[in-house]
């Protein structure tokens, strides 16, 4: 009726607002934060049990500390640092920035004269550089450059880094990362979906107006339903991925009621709710190609880290902001023991996509709105569907069909694992299907999505048809469960989290603030 319409309305406004957020407000907010003190256990602990790939590489805070250390030592470890910068842009670049970019490396970096010149090569690294020809070079040239330098950068200046204010500045970042999460740490919006163990809903963190989505657990649904384990499992493979085409988490933590999942806020809605839900059935083939070459994408990188996804289908592929998508309930993944392939038989997922270990029947639905062994709508036993998967060859009635689609979904399809693409270690996305793609730059998120969602339209069903109706769960919580939860329960996740503070500012605020108050010397070295 009219009051829940309103509510809707209340709920919607509310959630689209927050997504614009006035900055300058939250910066007057901060002025009086400043970082914590590091305490010298937790000191030894980020220096002794951390390697330079995770300290100055991965961890985003770390590698911008690093990088400014560089540029203020010495001229070589600036040079090295611009020049890596340089490098990259210039790896990703399109073809016609590309040639302008390789101009200005040589001219910059390159010449024993210019003011940069990486001299500090040795070997063969130094005799490449020597014999680079003045207009161009390759990238088995540039792979070895960049090798070179970046063990360079691993030696003296690194071990001279960890003796220096930026590397105590490091350290205050990370004490300030291992706060205690709360409720109170968010705002919190409408409700987004419903999960088997409660809703997830959109919230932000109030201190950076950050939005994410949290996917809430029910404590005593979850032990009644013995699912605690999957739980914690879904969790940990969570936190270990870090990629565009996957739904990362930023925060787990627990209040009286429910653990919570703080992840990537995908408010652009699911493909599903895109194939069926928007007047025309289907999506543009455009569209189509790019979603499966981002799905693919996300898959090759859960299978390079030996975790199997199980759960393939439109609904769990859910679009953010900009109009990339990202798989999203990793539920059903699972971890496999070193040693075994990928292509083992497993059994999981939903009847009508049965044996989704890899990307296949989703770019058919895309296409048809319907299902290849199961029309839209037809009422037909699960066993049916079973059978037509496991026996029947695929049909394509529909108009939008072209060669590359159906020879693509066809090899997807085979019924045998040893024929099927992808199952052999080749890179499915070297089919022709994919040809309009740049790959390379669609790894590092540079391709323009087809599609981009309107910023005042909520992709979400009305808040009314999420209503919680099952009722409370008659069970205890004892000393075991606690411990559980707390093993669950860890705070933020270390590279989403830095992400957070350099993406809204924070980061150059307080270490700005710092500068003006105490020095930051080092206490021990
Ligand atoms: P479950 O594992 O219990 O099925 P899901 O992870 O699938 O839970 O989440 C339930 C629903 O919540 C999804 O179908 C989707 O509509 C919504 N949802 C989940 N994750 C997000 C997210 N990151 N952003 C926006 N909506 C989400
Ligand atoms: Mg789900
Ligand atoms: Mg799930």
């Amino acid at each position: 009726d009219d009051l829940v319409g309103m509510d809707n309305l209340v709920a919607n406004t509310a959630y689209l607002r927050a997504q614009q957020i006035d900055r300058t407000e939250l910066r007057k907010q901060r002025l009086t934060m400043t970082l914590p003190k590091p305490r010298r256990c937790s000191a030894q602990q980020a220096a002794v049990g951390q390697k330079y790939e995770s300290l100055c590489e991965q961890q985003p805070i770390g590698k911008k500390l690093f990088q400014q250390f560089l540029l203020a030592s010495k001229p070589q470890y600036a040079a090295a640092t611009m020049f890596l910068e340089e490098l990259n842009k210039w790896s990703f670049a399109e073809d016609q920035t590309r040639e302008k970019l390789q101009q200005h490396i040589l001219t910059e970096f390159c010449q024993p004269a210019s003011k940069c010149f990486i001299s500090y090569l040795r070997g063969e690294a130094a005799e490449i550089l020597h014999h680079l020809s003045n207009k161009n070079f390759d990238e088995e040239q540039m792979d070895k450059i960049r090798e070179a330098t970046k063990d360079f950068l691993k030696g003296k200046p690194f071990l001279e880094y960890l003796q220096s204010s930026f590397f105590y500045r490091f350290l205050q970042w990370k004490e300030f990362e291992k706060q205690k999460i709360t409720d109170k740490y968010f705002y919190e919006f409408r409700t987004l979906g419903r999960g088997g163990f409660g809703e997830v809903c959109a919230v932000q963190v109030k201190h950076t107006g950050q939005m994410y989505a949290c996917k809430k657990l029910n404590k005593r649904r979850l032990k009644k339903k013995g699912g605690e384990r999957l739980a914690l499992l879904e969790k940990q493979i969570l936190e270990k991925i870090n990629s565009l085409f996957i739904i990362n988490l930023a925060y787990a933590y627990d209040n009286q009621t429910h653990l919570c999942l703080v992840m990537d806020l995908m408010n652009g809605g699911d493909l599903k709710f895109h194939i069926y839900n928007l007047g025309k059935r289907g999506i543009r083939m455009d569209r189509v190609i790019y979603y499966t070459a981002q799905i693919t994408t996300g898959i090759l990188h859960l299978h390079s880290m030996n975790i199997v996804y199980r759960d393939m289908k439109p609904e769990n592929v859910l679009l953010d902001g900009k109009g990339q998508c990202r798989l999203s309930d990793l539920g059903l993944a699972v971890e496999l023991p070193m040693g075994k392939t990928i292509c083992q038989k497993v059994s999981a997922g939903t009847t009508g996509y049965m044996a989704p270990e890899i990307l296949r029947q989703d770019i058919y639905e895309m296409v048809a709105a319907r299902l290849p062994f199961k029309d839209f709508r037809e009422k037909v036993q699960n066993d049916e569907v079973t059978r037509r998967t496991l026996e029947d060859k695929c049909k394509f009635e529909h108009k939008d069909f072209d060669a590359p689609t159906k020879d693509l979904i066809n090899r997807f399809l085979k019924k045998k694992v040893e024929n099927r693409l992808g199952c052999k270690g080749e890179d499915p996305r070297k089919q022709a299907f994919f040809q309009s793609i740049n790959l390379h730059r669609l790894e590092a998120g540079l391709v323009e999505p087809p599609w981009v969602p309107k910023s005042n339209v909520v992709y979400a069903k009305d808040t009314n048809e999420f209503k919680d109706v099952s009722e409370e769960v008659d069970i205890q919580l004892n000393h075991k469960d606690e411990n559980f939860f707390q093993e669950f329960s860890t705070g933020a996740v270390s590279i989403q989290w830095q992400k957070e503070m350099i993406e809204s500012g924070v980061f150059d605020e307080l270490n700005s603030h710092q500068m003006n108050g105490q020095s930051c010397e080092p206490r021990w070295k």
